[in-house]
Parts: structure tokens; C-alpha cells; sequence
């Protein structure tokens, strides 16, 4: 309590909690939650009567224009170091993404830059910070266009509002990867889960391609589904949209009923064994975000005409399997790892580059005095200016 609050416990009071965000699409954005209180007489005697004076100081005018301004700038106001990391973790990403050539001919330092990253995602934007974005938003999104549409309702909610401005503008340029691949906390546990599970040799499963295939949909349609139900019932849209383990797994760190716990550790341990399964498979915010990823207007991910045919190596490589056997790159699935780019400049992975090195060398071989077979001239001795002659090596 501020020290100059004046508070008397033998009179009523009331305990307000506002709650920031709700579940609800067409609820409001803060709902106060009041608890009332009036300690038991028989708790106390009177000796004297106490007057409390009204405090006698007028609020100054920074504290009554404070009082004026709108809810959600109070909660941004709140929120600046948070929003100030958020938005400099997305200008960091950005510069990733634009230097993506420079960082990814360095592998150990990408290797770094990237599980750097991952961990950033999971611990401080996803458990620290809540902001797991998830279909719900896409949902709440949509149906409030059609009803009652209100600018104050999403930005209640700061990292959540920065998140998917960020999204959008990147789905504009690199369709679906920077969310999936970099900014989802749950794809970033499950993908740091899978580089622990290859390090301690747990079996991975390559599905065979054409069922593989065949199970993309099945994301699709359960986003489908879920947005045809909002129509109906946001409610049931909610409550359907716990095939999501984002709340059980980021916002309440398991701390859930034992059913919701089994669910979303079973997706983690499936993962173990097929990278990224859920991503893959099930998740219908990775759907989500696909269908409008298809506008992107890049394409920064290079490949070389033999790719696919006759090589296989990212196709093989890729940890989501978005790589036709063809040789083309599926951005629907893509989540943006940047792996298959770091093959693309490798020099000693990629057969296309492993030709270009040798016929490289093979050039610098033979363009030597000795290749051609002549002499070599004898080295020049130098004279300094002290008289000593001298050879350069
Ligand atoms: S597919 Fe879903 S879980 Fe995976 S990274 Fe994308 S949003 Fe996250
Ligand atoms: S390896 Fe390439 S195609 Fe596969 S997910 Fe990563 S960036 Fe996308």
C-alpha cells in the first residue's frame, strides 16, 4: 500500500482485480473482479472515534490526464520494458532474416544465432512474457469483424497486438517462417526437445513421402473446422481450440488438469521421433497462417537447378520435410530454418558446390609455374641499404 494511503481496516473495503485479457470475443478487455470486506466486529473495540480526513491535495494534472487516457495506453504504458525487448528481439529477427546469406556461410555462428533464438522464444516471450500467439486470436479476429469490431479490445493486449503486426508483415515477405520457424514458443520447445533427442540417438522417423502427404490436410482441417464453428458458437470454437497444448504447455507451464497434461506431453513426446510432429500435422495456427503466406511476394530461399534432380540431400535434410523430392520447396510447410541454405554454401556437403570447389582447385592446380612444367624462377635477393643482401621467402 503507498505509504501516504490512508487505510482503515475497521471499515468496509473492497478488493478490485482487473483482469487484462478474456476468452471471450465479444467480452470486454478488462473485467474488474471486486471483493468486498468488512472485518467482524467481534474482532475489534472502539475506544474513540477516528475521523479520517479526506486527503486535502488535488491530483496533479499529470495524475488526471493519466486517469483520462484510454485503457490500453495505460497498459502499454504499464508494459514498456517488455514491449521494448519484444520489439527489439523482432528487429533482431529482421536483421537475420535480411542477412540470412552472411550468417548462414558461418554455420557455427548460425548454430548459435539460432538456438539462441529458440531459447529467447520459449523461455522469455513464451513463459516469461505469455505472448504464445494462437488460433483463438485468429478467431476472435474474424468473428469481431463481423460483429462489433474494436481497436481497443486487441491492443489490451501489448506483445500480443506487436506479435501479429510483426506476423503479418512477415507473412507479406517470408510467408509463414519467421512465426513458425523463430517466434512460436511451443515450436521452439519442440524443436530444442528434437536436437536434444538426435543427440541422445533417440531414433528419428522419416515418414515414407506419399503419407506424409497426405497427413498436411489434416491441419487444415481443423482449422477449417474451428473457424466455421466461431460462426456458430465462439464458446465451443474456444473450448475445441484446446487441441492447441499452447495454454497447458506456454501460459500455465503444465500446471493443468492431468487430461490437458497427458495430451500435450504425448505431442512433445511424439516430436521426439518425428521432428516437429505437431507443426507437421495438427497445428491449425501454422494452417492458419499457410493460406495467406501463399500472397508472399520473396522468394529468398535459392536452390540450384539440380536439386531434386538428381540430389536429394536437403530434401533429406529438411527437419519438416517441406522439400518435394523434386527439388521444390513446399512454403506451406516451410518454417523458415534456413537450413537447406546453409547447404545451399557449403562447399563440402552440397554436391553442386563440392563440383564448383574442385574444378576450383583443380584450376588453381594447375595454373602453378610446376603444373605447366616450367622452372621456377629463382628467388630475387635484395640489397638493403646496409650493404647485406638478403632473400625473400
Ligand atoms: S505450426 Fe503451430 S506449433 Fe508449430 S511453430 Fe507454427 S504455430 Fe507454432
Ligand atoms: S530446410 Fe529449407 S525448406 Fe526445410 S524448413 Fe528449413 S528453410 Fe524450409
Amino acid at each position: 500500500m503507498p505509504a501516504d494511503f490512508t487505510f482503515d481496516v475497521t471499515a468496509p473495503w473492497e478488493i478490485q482485480l482487473l483482469v487484462q485479457r478474456t476468452l471471450g470475443a465479444r467480452e470486454k478487455a478488462v473485467i474488474p473482479f471486486n471483493l468486498g470486506y468488512a472485518l467482524p466486529s467481534g474482532y475489534y473495540t472502539t475506544t474513540k472515534a477516528v475521523v479520517v480526513e479526506p486527503p486535502t491535495e488535488k491530483p496533479s494534472a499529470a495524475e488526471l490526464v493519466a486517469d483520462e487516457q484510454p485503457l490500453w495506453v495505460r497498459i502499454w504504458s504499464m508494459d514498456r520494458v517488455t514491449i521494448g525487448i519484444t520489439v527489439a528481439a523482432l528487429l533482431v529477427l529482421t536483421g537475420i532474416f535480411f542477412f540470412q546469406d552472411w550468417l548462414v556461410k558461418r554455420p557455427r555462428l548460425f548454430a548459435w544465432v539460432r538456438n539462441g533464438y529458440l531459447l529467447f522464444t520459449l523461455v522469455w516471450l513464451g513463459w516469461y512474457a505469455g505472448a504464445q500467439l494462437s488460433v483463438v486470436n485468429v478467431l476472435t479476429f474474424t468473428s469481431a469483424l463481423v460483429t462489433n469490431f474494436s481497436w481497443e479490445f486487441f491492443l489490451a493486449a501489448p506483445l500480443i497486438f506487436i506479435l501479429w503486426a510483426a506476423v503479418a508483415a512477415g507473412l507479406l515477405f517470408w510467408g509463414r517462417g519467421p512465426f513458425c520457424g523463430w517466434l512460436c514458443p511451443f515450436g521452439a520447445l519442440q524443436e530444442l526437445l528434437s536436437a536434444v533427442a538426435k543427440r541422445l540417438k533417440v531414433p528419428q522417423v522419416r515418414l515414407p513421402w506419399g503419407l506424409h502427404e497426405r497427413l498436411w490436410p489434416i491441419k487444415y482441417i481443423i482449422f477449417l473446422g474451428l473457424f466455421g464453428m466461431s460462426f456458430y458458437s465462439m464458446s465451443y470454437a474456444e473450448m475445441l481450440s484446446e487441441v492447441e497444448p499452447f495454454k497447458t504447455v506456454i501460459i500455465l507451464k503444465f500446471v493443468r488438469d492431468w487430461p490437458f497434461v497427458i495430451f500435450a506431453v504425448a505431442l512433445l513426446v511424439a516430436g521426439l521421433f518425428v521432428e516437429r510432429f505437431y507443426c507437421r500435422y495438427l497445428c491449425p495456427l501454422g494452417a492458419a497462417l499457410a493460406i495467406p503466406g501463399r500472397i508472399r511476394m520473396f522468394e529468398w530461399l535459392k536452390r540450384y537447378p539440380d536439386c531434386g534432380s538428381p540430389c536429394q540431400r536437403c530434401s533429406k535434410e529438411c527437419p519438416v520435410q517441406a522439400i518435394h523430392p523434386e527439388g521444390q520447396i513446399n512454403v506451406n510447410e516451410c518454417i523458415y530454418c534456413m537450413h537447406c541454405q546453409e547447404l545451399y554454401h557449403d562447399d563440402h556437403r552440397c554436391p553442386h558446390m563440392i563440383q564448383k570447389r574442385l574444378k576450383r582447385e583443380k584450376f588453381v592446380a594447375l595454373s602453378t609455374p610446376e603444373s605447366r612444367g616450367e622452372q621456377p624462377k629463382p628467388p630475387r635477393t635484395v640489397v638493403t641499404h646496409h650493404g647485406q643482401p638478403i632473400t625473400p621467402t
